[in-house]
Parts: C-alpha cells; sequence; structure tokens
C-alpha cells in the first residue's frame, strides 16, 4: 500500500475521471479545475518531479508529453498540425512552485485565454 495520492489512482484505489491513457501514462481531470479544461498527465511509474523523471527515464517522459498533446488535442484545444487555439503546459517543482503532489504530473490548462506571466 502506498501513500501516494496518484499512484493510489493509478492502481484503480482513489477514482479517477480519466480522458486517455497510454500503458505507461494516464491523464485525468483535475478536482479543482482552474480553467475550462484542467487535465494532469502523468506516469503511472512513481517519480517524485520532472527532473527524476527525465533523468531515470527520458523515453518515459517523451510519453508524457505526447500525453498532454493528445489530450490538447481530444478537447479541442489545438487542431492536428496546429495551434489554435492553444494550451499551455505546467509542472511545477518544489513549495516554491506550488507542488503538492509529489508524483510528477502535467498540468495541461485550456479553454480560456490564459494570462502570462503567470502569479
Ligand atoms: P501541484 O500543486 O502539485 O502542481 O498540483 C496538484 C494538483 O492535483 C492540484 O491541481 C490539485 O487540484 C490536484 N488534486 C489534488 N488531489 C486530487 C484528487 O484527489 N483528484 C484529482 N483529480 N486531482 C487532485
Ligand atoms: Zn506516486
Amino acid at each position: 500500500m502506498t501513500d501516494c495520492l496518484f499512484c493510489r489512482m493509478v492502481a484503480g484505489e482513489i477514482p479517477a475521471d480519466v480522458v486517455h491513457q497510454t500503458d505507461r501514462v494516464l491523464a485525468f481531470r483535475d478536482i479543482n479545475p482552474q480553467a475550462p479544461t484542467h487535465v494532469l498527465v502523468i506516469p503511472k511509474e512513481h517519480h517524485p518531479t520532472i527532473g527524476a523523471l527525465a533523468a531515470a527515464d527520458p523515453a518515459l517522459l517523451g510519453e508524457v508529453v505526447s500525453g498532454a498533446h493528445a489530450v490538447a488535442l481530444q478537447e479541442g484545444l489545438v487542431t492536428d498540425g496546429g495551434a489554435e487555439p492553444g494550451y499551455r503546459v505546467v509542472t511545477n517543482t518544489g513549495p516554491q512552485a506550488g507542488q503538492t503532489v509529489h508524483h510528477v504530473h502535467l498540468h495541461v490548462l485550456g479553454g480560456r485565454g490564459l494570462g502570462w506571466p503567470p502569479g
């Protein structure tokens, strides 16, 4: 039994509103959405941060990024080969960036105008 929230979602112990998955990647809606589309994309294997994942398994990091783009296509945030209307991918590392779940996840945000720079 793990105490990692996202590992427990991968294991099916906690429900997830899954929108996309592969054998190694899971994408599900954020419980507290910050935009009309707010999906979290994770590797099914536990890695705490994007840097740890890049060091341990760069191919898997590529699969997670591809998963984020697949979600954006599926949600109508871009068209195949296009970049409109658009979307944002964010990953927070550490307390100053606001990381609260220590299983790496890409936030896929879209469906409204997104300010830049972020707060
Ligand atoms: P972080 O702050 O680590 O970058 O992002 C963690 C995200 O996980 C937050 O956006 C938060 O709303 C989301 N989250 C926390 N608990 C749950 C949960 O039980 N289910 C889902 N779907 N999202 C969660
Ligand atoms: Zn985990």
